[in-house]
């Protein structure tokens, strides 16, 4: 029979010391009921431990956490073909494709940044849901000219380093990208042209035509239509694997947010990357390190067949 499960050890250093695969190798074969079939290099600081047990991934998943370093994350998962096989990766936007929160960026453009930040403050307090909370900071944009807006902000914009390389990676094995973004349309729909993802949502920001001003167009204060929840993102994923006619093992949601957690819940698969402690705990797996395109080694991809893909 073959392995059920697959434990993935990426090191954030540039290479795992023996001694630490060691020290995982020894705690896989002393825990009851596993057996390990093989271990992979998929890197010199990314190395599969194929296991065979009747241990579920989420056992497996808190015992591993006694060997996990601050150096390393340690990712268990089913060892199943939708490991590899991506139909679909949605990315949520801010500090995950980009390193900035755009309505920081647009508060600091705004010169609302302590207001902004007094809001965000009381939404961590959970004085606040996430509804109110952009409807309240949108509230403080009302009167702000868009044209100049959008160009400024668009231009400040700094995608997170491997992105670019794991996008076209992930487009060339024929699967879907998306963003779903709780920030704001111009801005996630930038970031799909960027980066040629397939889809892009987030929320609409009303305008209207200022007749002070000669009709030039200005923020109104408020959003049109649904907001880009937790709630909207898992939907959304679900719809976008309906019409790309794409099982859900093949999806992947990679976020930093609590927000994010409902639609990893969905997919096949979660990736929390450089997320609060609380939602690395919630999520499916953590990553930690510099680049995004260390997810290539929790679907399972060595070095060389990265460096082919982006060849
Ligand atoms: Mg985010």
């Amino acid at each position: 029979m073959s392995a059920q499960i697959v434990v993935t050890v990426i090191g954030h250093d540039p290479a795992l010391s023996e001694e630490f695969k060691g020290e995982i190798t020894t705690f896989l074969r002393g825990l009851e009921d596993v057996k390990i079939d093989s271990e992979v290099e998929l890197s010199a600081r990314a190395q599969d431990y194929f296991l065979s047990t009747s241990q579920s991934v989420s056992n497996l998943r808190q015992m591993l956490k006694t060997v996990e370093s601050d150096n390393s994350d340690i990712i268990v998962q089913e060892n199943s073909k939708f490991r590899k096989e991506k139909g679909l990766v949605v990315f949520d936007m801010d500090s995950t494709l980009i390193y900035q929160e755009v309505i920081e960026l647009i508060a600091a453009y705004a010169q609302v940044e302590e207001k902004v930040a007094e809001i965000t403050e009381r939404a961590m307090n959970n004085e606040l849901d996430f509804k109110q909370s952009l409807a309240e900071r949108v509230g403080l944009l009302k009167g702000i000219k868009t044209a100049t807006l959008y160009d400024e902000i668009k231009q400040k914009l700094r995608v997170t380093q491997g992105v670019p390389e794991l996008c076209r990676g992930l487009k060339k094995m024929g699967c879907k990208l998306a963003v779903l973004s709780g920030g704001f349309t111009p801005f996630a729909n930038h970031m799909k042209d960027v980066l040629e993802l397939d889809f892009a949502r987030a929320n609409v920001l009303a305008t209207e035509n200022d007749p002070s001003q000669n009709g030039v167009e200005i923020l109104s204060g408020h959003t049109i239509g649904d907001v880009v929840d937790g709630e909207c993102k898992a939907q959304t994923l679900l719809e976008l694997a309906r019409e790309y006619k794409l099982p859900v093992e093949s999806t992947v949601m990679v976020g930093d947010g609590g927000n994010d957690l409902p639609a990893m819940g969905v997919a096949g698969f979660g990736i929390a990357w450089n997320a609060k402690p609380r939602v690395q705990e919630a999520a499916p797996s953590k990553l930690n390190t510099q680049s995004l395109l260390d997810a290539f080694y929790i679907f399972g991809f060595t070095d060389a067949e990265i460096a082919a893909l982006l060849a």
